[in-house]
């Protein structure tokens, strides 16, 4: 009996999910015994993780994106486009409808479509809005944006959790400084301030290093400041508290949200986001139980970490028990909340050394206290060359 696994979302995490199954199941395929079908809205895949350097001249738009067939192994069907662009997922009746009214079956559906941001519910943000979050165009303003940096205060600002990468604000805010300190030189004419929506920024470690060096660098936290308003015309943002900040320059990091159709097909828990076991990923939510279908990366529960590191290893677990559904063999693999988060302190530049490092974590088990190195830096700089053919073709 021919068995069907459909993917939805060639991103990161889904990309990964077909290409490890392509390996396995490369007989099964040839034999037509099992199809694997991926679906995307579009054709081209993009490390949205690059978006945090293109403002400091880091990484060209050709490093960081590449057509989606170059890195899902041919023996996968992919739809891309209005074939592929999901409408409706039918989980009772397994079924899900694309934009060209084409209808998909399954036997396992993974769902993988990333989550996106919510500019609208921030009412002001529309009209001032410099983020180097949402695309590569924005990513660009951003750096021209940063170019011009002569003085004032700059303010960073995170408008609520959860979103993609945490992470991602606090080493753009540590390159910002490196950036004004060693090669604009115009850092004490600056007032950097960065703006986060709870109290610890990270695990406790993370937290640590980061408050230390924020302190040592002259940048101010102003913590547990959830965003509810731009006042563009007073340069000014307020808090859900009250708080009010003014600025000269506001880089926000907008609130972000599952997909709309997963929302509108009834899939989302009362915060938004699709529910899931923390350790199957099976889905569990609103529109019932559904041991058949697998929802993984930033999609996923709101107190799942969304990172790619944390995506890798949940796509990992997911194909783990796909194989183990297809071999019949009644084994689980249990995700275990391997997750992490790259922090840079310190840009690379004829002036200074860079400095980083890839805190890694799990459930239960918090990073122990580290320190960014040269080292650290290099590696994470040398990763975003190797994520095509390493991570994302599922090779570790
Ligand atoms: C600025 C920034 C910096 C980051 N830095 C890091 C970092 O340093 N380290 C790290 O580990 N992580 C980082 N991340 C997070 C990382 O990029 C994500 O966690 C990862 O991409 C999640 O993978 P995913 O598969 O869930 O989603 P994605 O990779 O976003 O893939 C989702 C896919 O679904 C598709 N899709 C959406 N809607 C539809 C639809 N209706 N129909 C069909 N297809 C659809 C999209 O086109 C997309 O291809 C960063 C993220 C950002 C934004």
């Amino acid at each position: 009996m021919k068995r069907s696994i459909l993917i939805l979302g060639a991103g990161y995490s889904g990309s990964v999910v077909a290409n490890i199954l392509a390996r396995e199941f490369r007989k099964k395929i040839a034999k037509e015994e099992l199809e694997i079908t991926i679906l995307d809205k579009n054709d081209i895949t993009i490390n949205q993780g690059g978006f945090t350097f293109i403002p400091f001249g880091l990484y060209t738009p050709e490093e960081i994106t590449i057509p989606r067939k170059k890195v899902i192994s041919p023996r996968v069907k992919t739809f891309f486009g209005k074939d592929g662009e999901v409408t409706f997922i039918d989980l009772k009746n397994k079924e899900v409808m694309v934009r060209s009214d084409k209808k998909y079956s399954y036997d396992y559906l993974v769902i993988a479509m990333g989550c996106t941001a919510d500019i609208n519910a921030i009412p002001g943000l529309a009209d001032d809005l410099n983020t180097f979050y949402t695309s590569i165009e924005d990513a660009f303003k951003v750096r021209d944006l940063v170019k011009n940096i002569n003085s004032g205060k700059v303010v960073v600002c995170v408008a609520s959790m959860p979103v993609p990468c945490p992470g991602a604000p606090v080493k753009f805010t540590f390159m910002l400084e490196s950036y004004l300190r060693h090669i604009k030189k115009n850092r004490d004419d600056v007032h950097l301030t960065l703006v986060w929506p709870m109290e610890p920024i990270g695990p406790p470690e993370f937290n640590k290093l980061v408050t230390e060096e924020f302190k040592q660098k002259n940048v101010e936290i102003i913590r547990n400041f959830p965003l509810s308003i731009v006042d563009t015309s007073k340069k000014e943002i307020a808090s859900k508290n009250g708080d009010k900040i003014n600025y000269d320059l506001l880089i926000t990091v907008p609130p972000h949200k599952a997909p709309q159709v997963l929302i509108d097909s009834g899939l989302a828990d009362e915060k938004g986001w699709i529910s899931a076991d923390k350790a199957t990923l099976h889905y569990r939510g609103p529109a019932g139980s559904y041991d058949n279908v697998y929802v993984l990366g930033d999609l996923g529960p709101a107190d799942i970490l969304k990172t790619g590191i944390g995506a890798h290893y949940q796509a990992i677990a997911v194909s783990q028990n796909l194989s183990n559904d297809i071999y019949g063999n009644k084994i689980k693999t249990l995700y275990m909340g391997e997750t992490g988060c790259p922090i840079v302190t310190e840009l690379e530049s004829p002036f200074t050394k860079g400095k980083g490092y890839i805190a890694t974590w799990k459930y239960g088990m918090l990073p122990s206290p580290f320190t960014t190195t040269n080292m650290g830096w290099f590696l994470y700089r040398m990763y975003y060359y190797i994520h095509w053919d390493i991570s994302v073709k599922g090779m570790f």
